[in-house]
């Protein structure tokens, strides 16, 4: 039986999971790009005698499995995601990134780390376990929309061995070290992107009445785009849409000929979603032909929403409060950030959680994606343990 199976990480292991941490974080690459951080991942795989490793999945995704399992076992399997951002790390640490304006600052270098670290925890018990697992090293997760996890299922990286669960985590800086995020049902929103082109009329600055100003358009448009939330959407449903990005005009005299926006829309609910992808365009539309422009909307759905399976995400509790103890499981509210976890829980059940790396020192925390941002490094073999248990128990509680 599984449970006899009992997971003991060696100090050797520790230091190899900050080790590994330190490594990629010293050299990031940006989704899509990961070649070098692939290439160690399979150096490590080989060295722990993993024989069975599939790569260049999807660009740089590699799939690699412990253990065999018999005729009625489980294969249960655990994800970590590659890449960086395009972002100028500030952290003043010794192994900060040497990639110019590239930056570990969404935490993945921590979970290729804790899916290695993972790997030797279970290899080392690979002749016990009553069942197998899979292991998946994704790129480009923050390239919404389109992501990583979509183009590996679709490249077939999952259809054998077949997981009956896919889990995965990603660190979280507003939960202390030692704490992890369960929730069952709704964790995280859906995520589109849009483009919104206003052509006007450009013009001299003195001559208003001779143009169009795309400026004034915009500034009409976002306004209006500000009510689909607050009068379309049933106050009951979640939903956001925030512009991030406006570009318009070259010189002071100038009336802008067109302005750019690009913004992202974000839901609960995926019923909403046709409904704020289509006020988008009617407002957009409507409002920009009443000041005379033309608004067009590019539009690309992205990440869908991430719904975490009741009795999988039970096997994370129970996980977590036979290791850590029941203290070690912290209340979460879902948010509307995105993850591309949420693809594989479309197709399969399975949970995503989130593990506290956040410092006792407050004032050393920084968001996700900020140049700050850093791990407290305990959080490592905690991750690495976590991950391993999380398979075990699902392995040994399912099969019962
Ligand atoms: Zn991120
Ligand atoms: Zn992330």
């Amino acid at each position: 039986m599984n449970n006899k199976i009992k997971l003991v990480m060696s100090k050797a292991d520790e230091e190899f999971v900050v080790k590994m941490r330190r490594d990629i974080h010293q050299h990031p690459e940006i989704s899509g790009q990961e070649e070098r951080t692939a290439a160690r991942v399979i150096k490590e795989l080989n060295s722990m005698k993993i024989s069975d490793i599939r790569s260049g999945i999807a660009g740089h995704g590699i799939i690699a499995v412990i253990g065999k399992k018999k005729e009625g076992q489980l294969t249960v399997a655990l994800r970590a995601d590659m890449d960086a951002l395009p972002i100028q790390e500030q952290t003043n640490l010794p192994f900060a990134s040497v990639n110019e304006g590239v930056m570990h600052a969404c935490g993945h270098d921590s979970h290729i780390a804790m899916l290695l670290g993972a790997a030797r925890l279970l290899k080392s018990v690979e002749g016990e376990l009553n069942g197998q697992v899979v292991l998946i090293f994704q790129p480009a997760e923050e390239n919404a929309p389109v992501g990583g996890s979509r183009p590996m299922i679709e490249a077939g990286a999952l259809d054998s061995p077949k997981p009956d669960a896919v889990f995965g985590l990603h660190v979280w800086p507003t939960l202390p070290v030692g704490q992890v995020g369960v929730r069952s049902g709704f964790l995280m929103g859906a995520s589109d992107r849009f483009k919104l082109t206003i052509k006007g009329k450009g013009g001299h600055a003195s001559m208003p009445h001779e143009t169009v100003d795309s400026i004034i358009v915009a500034m009409q448009v976002i306004q209006a785009l500000q009510t689909i939330v607050s009068r379309n959407v049933n106050p009951m449903d979640a939903g956001v849409i925030t512009i991030g990005k406006l570009e318009a005009g070259t010189r002071y005299n100038v009336i802008a000929d067109e302005a750019v926006l690009e913004g992202t829309v974000r839901l609960q609910r995926p019923e909403v979603r046709s409904l704020l992808k289509q006020r988008v365009e009617q407002v957009a539309e409507l409002v920009a032909k009443s000041l005379g422009a033309r608004a067009q909307l590019e539009y690309s759905e992205g990440y869908p929403v991430l719904v975490n399976s009741e009795e999988e995400t039970e096997m994370v509790r129970l996980a977590t409060s036979r290791w850590l103890g029941k203290d070690a499981l912290a209340t979460i509210e879902p948010a509307l950030t995105a993850e591309d976890f949420a693809v594989y829980l479309q197709k399969f059940p399975g949970s995503f959680c989130w593990l506290g790396c956040g410092f006792p020192d407050e004032s050393k925390n920084f968001p996700l994606h900020h140049p700050q941002f850093q791990v407290d490094e305990r959080v490592l073999p905690i991750g690495a343990q976590l991950l391993a248990e999380i398979a075990l128990t699902y392995i040994q509680e399912k099969s019962r």
